[in-house]
């Protein structure tokens, strides 16, 4: 999968390395250091890395000339230095039982598939797992959801298409409890179309959690899609509003990715990213290596 993840970041690191080795041994000055920050923001990596990268790359210490290896090095490190503050895998707590994490995400962005993943990773991990079918606006998504449940074989909690996705989150986190399971995995909508009904969805559904359990949801999952790019930022942004996020899964570092977008999000955001997907398939879904991913990259 180190082959599939090259692939994922291809573009950013093609298009950095790229532009970097056109400047040949630079002399670091201002002109430089400008072309510099803007490869690196070609590169998807965001203003606010570009920026850091320039300043470490003006102090005194890099005042001679400075070889194209040499700049790639301290890009790696700083990216590196980035993702390590939010590489975080998943954690199931003592408390609170069952432990509720909410999956949110626009509709394609790989929700149902990380769901599956995520309970085949937390079923290998010996963890008792669920899942609720709480995107009742999509018969399809159900349908995919059990198709999903049936190959991992875990339980899924589900009502009709058009149903109330608190009161069937409401039945899934009862059954969970009698059941003693460990970790309840909530589907939710994804119409971000129309963002007012998918807030106050996703807010009944809080609520519901929330008076069972003040603890609950533990987990606000956001899953993006690597390959919409910098659009993965604004749908933080949305999600951030609509629901509140506590953490992050990016899919589809695979193929054509942009995957730069990755180091963007965690500098703007500094949201947890529990793990990566790289493919369709259910061992797909990777905790992801900071330093892997920075030296891909640079
Ligand atoms: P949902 O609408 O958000 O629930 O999205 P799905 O889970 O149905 O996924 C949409 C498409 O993306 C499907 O064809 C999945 O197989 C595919 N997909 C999901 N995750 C990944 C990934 O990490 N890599 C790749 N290449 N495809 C993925």
């Amino acid at each position: 999968w180190h082959q599939r993840l090259l692939g994922g970041f291809k573009r950013t690191s093609d298009r950095l390395v790229g532009n970097l080795a056109g400047l040949g041994t630079a002399r670091l000055d201002d002109d430089t250091l400008d072309e510099i920050e803007e490869a690196l923001i070609a590169s998807d990596l965001g203003p606010q890395t570009a920026a850091r990268i320039r300043a470490r790359l003006a102090e005194g210490s890099f005042e001679r000339d400075m070889e194209e290896l040499g700049i790639r090095l301290v890009v790696a490190e700083e990216i590196e230095k980035t993702l390590a503050k939010v590489a975080k895998p998943l954690e199931i707590e003592a408390f609170p039982r069952p432990q509720v994490l909410l999956v949110i995400g626009v509709n394609g962005s790989g929700k149902t598939t990380t769901i599956a993943k995520l309970a085949h990773l937390l079923q290998e991990q010996d963890y008792g797992v669920m899942l609720a079918a709480g995107d009742t606006f999509r018969a399809a998504a159900i349908g995919q959801l059990q198709t999903w449940a049936d190959r991992v074989g875990v339980e899924l909690v589900k009502g009709p298409e058009g149903g109330d996705a608190a009161g069937i989150v409401f039945e899934a986190v009862k059954r969970a409890t009698d059941k003693g399971i460990d970790a309840l995995i909530v589907d939710t909508a994804g119409r971000l179309q129309n963002k007012r009904e998918l807030m106050d969805e996703l807010a009944k559904i809080r609520r519901v959690l929330g008076r069972i359990n003040p603890a609950s949801p533990h987990d606000v999952v956001l899953v993006l899609d690597a390959t919409t790019g910098q659009n993965a930022l604004s749908q933080i942004e949305v999600f951030k509003e609509v629901a509140g996020v506590t953490g992050l899964v990016m899919t589809k570092l695979d193929g054509t990715a942009r995957g730069g977008v990755l180091v963007a999000a965690a500098e703007k955001y500094g949201l947890p990213i529990h793990a990566i997907g790289v493919g369709e398939k259910i061992d797909d879904l990777r905790p992801f290596d900071p330093k892997e991913v920075a030296r891909i990259i640079a």
